[in-house]
């Protein structure tokens, strides 16, 4: 006996379609199907194969799109493939492109320039380099004139020294110069800073960190609003096979629901302990934005208003040596180890650490650093705790 469930469920939210392909039940639908799919719409008439488009995936996206008032944004399975998206449709075979690229991002980025961009596709790399924790303006806009740069790349919170780009010049300068702009905006999130909103083409996502917020998921987002810049974008991804699974897709969406209470509470905690942090003896200095003391405190009250300054601080411990801070940190590290795991990860509702030295190596040869991502905890059980541990780290050394 075949049996058949008569009633249909809606709870209003999206189901799991975990179907590689979709139902199309006849040539004249499959033809018209095929040939809509030329025009890469967002949200297709008639969805084809997950490769190419998965309902629970657009679902997500358009979720994400809400948060970002953007026209449009893709998922993708990780932050690393939205940069490959992101930066892959503005090149062209054969042709000399010279593009600027901001030092101070994710080195796995960095990597992906040097390995990927420049060894194997030829690209022409320029590397744009702060000078004393600022990027100097004046000299970005002489490199302009002088190397054309068709793109640039740059992220408005950098990692681990939290430097905060002048965002809104940058942009002016780049499309004075015609040039695209691409940032990655997941230090500071659209909470902070809507960079569409202000000229730039695309912004990109690790939405495994602040947008997903629970370190239990690896994905991807680029946002635009250009038409044409989603049409290539969705072939793009179509080809190189970069969508999110469906499955993934649906537990961003989940979580995004959440995003704006968790950031913002991870804010309003990091901008606590920051200034907990830079009263305490044990701390030689403190990187935050959201302190008078840092160089980019200026740009971070400009960009992001009163809204906050993120939720990482990266801060230095005492010590009289180089041999003294690396015993300060790890006796940090041990101290804190059953409520602060050390995750080389960041933006999880719980806060984790990570020391900067061992991972950064020559770049940051800081042995007593430490990079804090903050979390939605109770802030006073949080501040008790950070005290606690360094009023013991005093009595040890
Ligand atoms: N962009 C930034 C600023 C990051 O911190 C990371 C990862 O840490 C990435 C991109 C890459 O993201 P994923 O690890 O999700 O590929």
């Amino acid at each position: 006996m075949s049996f058949k469930m008569k009633k249909k469920v809606n709870t209003g939210r999206t189901p799991i379609y975990r179907d590689a392909g979709f139902y199309l039940g006849d040539a004249g639908t499959t033809r018209q199907a095929f040939e809509n799919e030329k025009d890469h719409p967002w949200e297709p008439t008639e969805y084809i194969y997950t490769r190419y488009r998965n309902p629970s995936v657009v679902s997500a996206e358009q979720e994400l799109a809400k948060i970002e008032e953007s026209g449009w944004a893709l998922l993708t399975q990780s932050g690393m493939s939205s940069v490959d998206l992101a930066l892959s449709i503005f090149q062209r075979a054969g042709e000399n492109q010279t593009w600027l690229m901001f030092s101070e991002i994710y080195g796995g980025t960095n990597s992906f320039i040097d390995k990927v961009l420049i060894e194997r596709r030829g690209i022409n790399v320029q590397r744009f380099v702060p000078e004393k924790g600022a990027y100097n303006l004046e000299v970005l806009e002489k490199t302009f004139r002088e190397t054309k740069p068709e793109l640039i790349y740059f992220e408005i919170i950098s990692n681990p020294m939290l430097m905060v780009s002048d965002a809104l010049a940058i942009i002016i300068i780049a499309k004075k110069y015609g040039a695209r702009v691409v940032i990655d905006n997941t230090f500071s999130s659209s909470y902070l800073w809507k960079p569409l909103d202000f000229g730039a083409d695309l912004v990109i996502y690790s939405a495994t960190k602040y947008l997903s917020g629970h370190g239990d998921l690896t994905a991807g987002a680029v946002c635009g609003n250009d038409p044409q810049l989603l049409a290539n974008a969705l072939e793009y991804r179509k080809l190189v096979g970069h969508i999110l699974s469906p499955d993934d897709a649906n537990r961003l969406e989940s979580q995004m629901k959440t995003f704006r209470l968790r950031f913002e509470k991870q804010c309003a905690n990091a901008y606590a302990l920051a200034r907990i942090l830079e009263e305490n003896e044990m701390v030689e200095e403190v990187l935050y934005p959201g302190l008078e003391s840092h160089t980019s405190h200026a740009n971070a009250k400009k960009l992001f208003d009163s809204k906050g300054f993120g939720a990482m601080i990266t801060f230095d411990l005492k010590g009289k040596d180089a041999k003294e801070k690396e015993k300060v940190r790890d006796a940090f590290i041990s101290l804190l180890q059953d409520h602060i795991p050390l995750i080389p990860s960041l933006g999880d509702v719980r806060t984790t650490l990570l020391p900067v030295e061992p991972v950064w190596g020559d770049k940051y040869p800081m042995p007593g650093m430490i990079r804090l991502s903050v979390g939605i905890e109770d802030i006073s059980f949080l501040e008790t705790l950070l005290i606690d541990t360094l009023d013991r780290l005093s009595v040890e050394f």
